[in-house]
């Protein structure tokens, strides 16, 4: 099957034609140097070595997996190297603070570079996306000890990063914790307890694995509030910054999973192993939220990646796969493509997959914005625009992503359940996107009892206003048929948001799941008015990748957009009939 070919070209042009990209970063400081084009050359780059090095890796990997050998983890034949090569070219410093040695490009760089990952091999993207998730938490809350200690060397991709919150039983509900940490009398701690599912724990590649661990003091009370964070490196610090003796943390076991098998998914016992306080004590939870959006944004562009991957592959097997007549008469056999279902699996996972893409260069431009605008304002406003939209695209492009991938399986019949074709492995490997970095479920309930409270509502009420303020101006180029029945949902929308503010818990709970796909919708619809308008202001110019994205547009209004008549429809009914009966009659 022919390799993944990364989406460069609908980067390029989101970037210059939708979003004003070049105008946009000349007023960010440290970006003035920054413009579609050098986004071009860098992400051909990313690409090719996605395409290249870790695509072919995808396959074997999952075949073999990881493998606990005498307590250290093996992971699959090709990962280490791979991993040295990716850290050695730059990849991992991309979007990293100069100060630590990192590059300093826009988020829209990193979030790109990210998408192809996933693509290619979602295994390894974890590897570097949970260790910056881990610099970010350092670098907001560590000590400057800390930081000058292991800031450099995990921006360079030297050493890597991993988040320990899950334990049997504290999930969701990390209040449950009950891992512990004792002073040492100096400036340290002792972490007692075991850890469950922590990805990329441990692994062969060198270097140090800087555990972010929550625990509780002493004397800490019960519930969230009694929560710290400690850094917890598998090796001390030892002469000459470099490493020392092996802190007694260990990998317990592998757990035996569904996908991303090529990942090493470790339990970790820690067994009274150094750590050092990483911001304030019972604030843990506070410090970890950081590391925990971004890799909630990083997990949402992980249903991306894969969406993309499998629609790829789908679309090009339904270009040769020869069945039947064509619906129009042509007498067969003829391609699947020309057969009208085959067709709507495909563009449904496109017009997600373009849309989504559209959304997450939109958020990360406002990462970009609320990090480096001059004017405190703005880069406030940002900041809220990009918490609101946290949950959306985590849960939405999780979801969007897998039912993609499902899609795109079913366009290969039952070659896309044998493992031949490679499809069943992005069902397998997406799945998990939904349920990590706090389940789609819990994402929902954030977005409705904590997103649309915050600025008292006024946050929502100020995207909705962005939202309906563009179709405005998109209308002209881009039609009011497209852009009439996004209006008409925004509004349905907003009733919605408006019956649900100030909802009770039973109300909110069982609304949640519903409205944040009802609110993806939209903005996805939005993002297709933008992209519409963008081509059709090219004239007559537009090639036909331009003029593609209108008829894309179109399919995504006329054939998707509807499911939000039917998600309003379920929304304006209170939750009687869900907590009805009773738990043992489900
Ligand atoms: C492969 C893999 C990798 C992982 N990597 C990491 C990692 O690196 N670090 C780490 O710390 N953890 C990691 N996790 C853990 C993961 O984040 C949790 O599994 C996930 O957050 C859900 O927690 P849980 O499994 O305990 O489910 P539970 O919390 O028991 O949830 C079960 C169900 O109940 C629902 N539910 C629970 N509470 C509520 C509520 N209050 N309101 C509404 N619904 C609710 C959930 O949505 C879910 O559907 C990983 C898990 C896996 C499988």
């Amino acid at each position: 099957m022919a390799a993944y070919a990364a989406p460069v070209a609908d980067v390029a042009f989101l970037l210059g034609k939708v979003f004003d990209f070049d105008r946009c970063m000349a007023e960010l400081p440290g970006c003035e140097e920054v413009d579609t084009e050098l986004a071009v050359s860098v992400l051909e780059e990313a690409g090719k070595f996605a395409s290249g090095v870790l695509e072919p890796l995808n396959r074997p990997g999952d075949e073999e997996g990881c493998r606990l050998v005498d307590g250290n983890v093996s992971t699959p034949k090709g990962m280490a190297e791979a991993y040295r090569a990716f850290a050695e070219a730059g990849w991992c410093s991309l979007s990293g603070d100069p100060e630590y040695g990192g590059q300093g490009l826009p988020r829209v760089f990193q979030l790109m570079l990210d998408e192809f990952l996933c693509s290619a091999n979602l295994s390894f993207s974890l590897f570097p996306g949970l260790s910056r998730g881990a610099v970010e938490a350092i670098e907001h809350h560590a000590s400057p000890e800390l930081k000058a200690a292991y800031l450099p060397r995990m921006v360079s991709g030297e050493w890597t990063g991993a988040m320990a919150l899950t334990e049997a039983s504290a999930g969701t509900d990390l209040g449950l914790l009950a891992t512990r940490a004792v002073p040492n009398g100096d400036d340290s701690f002792a972490i007692t307890g075991t850890k469950i599912f922590i990805s990329s724990g441990d692994h062969d590649f060198g270097g140090n694995v800087i555990h972010l661990v929550l625990a509780r003091l002493p004397d800490a009370p019960k519930g969230v509030r009694g929560i710290s964070l400690f850094l917890c490196p598998k090796f001390l610090p030892g002469p000459d910054d470099g490493l020392g003796d092996r802190n007694p943390m260990s990998v317990g076991a592998l757990e035996h999973k569904m996908g991303i098998h090529a990942q090493p998914t470790c339990v970790m016992n820690y067994d009274g192993a150094t750590g050092w306080l990483v911001g304030e004590p019972g604030r843990g939870l506070n410090a970890m939220f950081t590391m925990m959006n971004a890799e909630r944004l990083m997990v949402g562009v992980q249903g991306l990646g894969v969406a993309e991957a499998a629609n790829q592959k789908a679309a090009a097997y339904a270009r040769d796969r020869l069945q039947g007549n064509g619906a129009d008469g042509t007498p067969g056999p003829v391609a699947i493509i020309a057969h009208p279902d085959v067709r709507k699996m495909l563009l449904g996972g496109r017009a997600f997959i373009e849309a989504a893409r559209a959304l997450a260069v939109w958020t990360a431009l406002q990462m970009d914005i609320a990090a480096r605008h001059p004017d405190p304002d703005t880069r406030r406003e940002a900041d809220a625009l990009v918490a609101l939209l946290t949950p959306v695209v985590k849960a939405a492009f999780t979801d969007f992503g897998f039912e993609t991938a499902v899609a795109a399986q079913q366009v290969l019949g039952g070659h896309g359940y044998i493992r031949e074709w490679g499809m069943e492995q992005f069902v397998r490997d997406a799945r998990i996107a939904q349920i990590y970095e706090g389940t789609n479920g819990v994402q929902a309930m954030d977005l409705v009892t904590r997103k649309l409270g915050l600025e008292g509502g006024d946050l929502v009420r100020r995207f909705f206003a962005i939202v309906r303020a563009d179709l405005q101006a998109a209308e002209p180029q881009a039609g009011a048929a497209l852009v009439s029945p996004v209006a008409e949902a925004l509004t349905r929308l907003e009733a919605a948001t408006e019956r649900l503010a100030g909802a009770a818990p039973l109300e909110a709970g069982a609304a949640a799941t519903d409205y944040l796909r009802l609110f993806a919708l939209v903005a996805f619809g939005w993002m297709w008015t933008r992209m519409a308008a963008a081509s059709a202001a090219i004239g007559v110019a537009a090639t036909p990748f331009e003029k593609r994205k209108t008829v894309l547009a179109r399919f995504y209004v006329e054939r998707m957009l509807p499911q939000t008549l039917a998600l309003a429809a379920a929304l304006a009914h209170k939750s009687d009939a869900v907590m009805a009966l009773h738990a043992d009659d489900l």
